[in-house]
């Protein structure tokens, strides 16, 4: 298999196929990404994607699940996905899904007609980075969409019958937007009603923008206990009819996984009682190790 640089993928992705069918990210320019810094954005030619589905189907014949590379293959022409889809299904018949990362400019890209025809090809799973409901921390972080626009592209991609993760990042707005942040969010969420839900909290790592704005102090960055205000406030306006809550991510202060509405309560309470526990350390900051990692829960 041909994998170049660093591999990201969605933790949820573990047991899927990896498969690389571009490098770097098309957009690369979200104010708290580090992740293809040096990275020109570039299509995998059609050869290689091809001796790479030939291999895994000799070492992983029953593979039911395939993560295209790297951070927004849905950029890809309709047409290239369909051609790379019916080969996966062609070599290998077990796979139900072929999922990847998507932004909302690369739903906008295609037609009604050709989303139908991807999400009929199998094409779903998208992990699309939608952040944020308020337009500010959407123009800060450089998300290259608007609420309004996230809202009405995942709305289409639900009437076209194909599944996604929203994911959002709690903090993202900074301290003085966190309860703006938390309502817009939530309106949006509630708006679109995701399946999947994958909730994140800001970090910068050395190499982004955000990283240098938090550092000279233009961006200010939430205490902890503003973030589980906000992770709280989120919670509380949710008003979702199935969705999964996958918020284990190591960046989050109150990590958990669990089902809304169904234990919507249950993870209020959960917030409330972390907040009592670190009620000494609300007014700090969260000390971060690699990946975001909460240093100081
Ligand atoms: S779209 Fe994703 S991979 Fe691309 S710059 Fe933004 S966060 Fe990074």
């Amino acid at each position: 298999m041909h994998y170049s640089g660093v591999v990201y993928r969605p933790p949820y992705e573990a047991n899927s196929l990896l498969l690389e069918v571009t490098h770097g990210c098309s957009h690369n320019k979200c104010t708290f990404c580090s992740m293809y810094p040096d990275v020109q954005f570039a299509v995998c030619p059609f050869e290689q994607i091809k001796d790479d589905i030939n291999e895994a189907s000799v070492y992983y014949p029953n593979v039911t699940r395939v993560f295209l590379e790297h951070g927004d293959a849905f950029v890809l022409s309709a047409e290239r996905l369909l051609k790379i889809a019916d080969l996966i299904h062609h070599k290998l018949p077990e796979v139900k899904t072929i999922a990847m990362y998507a932004s909302i400019q690369n739903i906008k890209s295609k037609t009604d007609d050709e989303l139908k025809r991807l999400a009929d090809a199998g094409i779903g799973g998208l992990d699309i980075g939608v952040e944020s409901g308020l337009d500010e921390a959407l123009a800060y972080m450089n998300k290259g969409h608007t609420a309004t626009e996230a809202r009405e592209q995942l709305l289409r991609l639900r009437k076209a019958g194909m599944d996604y993760s929203f994911n959002a990042i709690l903090g993202c707005a900074g301290s003085d937007l966190w309860k703006e942040n938390a309502d817009a969010t939530a309106e949006l969420i509630n708006a679109v009603q995701p399946h999947l839900l994958f909730i994140g909290t800001l970090h910068a790592e050395q190499g982004c923008r955000l990283y240098e704005d938090m550092k000279n102090g233009t961006f200010k960055e939430c205490t902890i206990g503003q973030l589980l205000d906000e992770q709280e406030r989120l919670l509380s306006k949710l008003e979702l009819k199935d969705t999964i809550y996958f918020g284990s991510h190591p960046s989050n202060i109150a990590p958990m996984q669990a089902l809304l509405p169904k234990h919507k309560e249950e993870m209020i309470r959960y917030v409330k009682d972390i907040r009592n526990d670190l009620k000494a350390h609300l007014d700090e900051y969260p000390l971060r190790g690699s990946e975001g990692t909460i240093l100081n829960r």
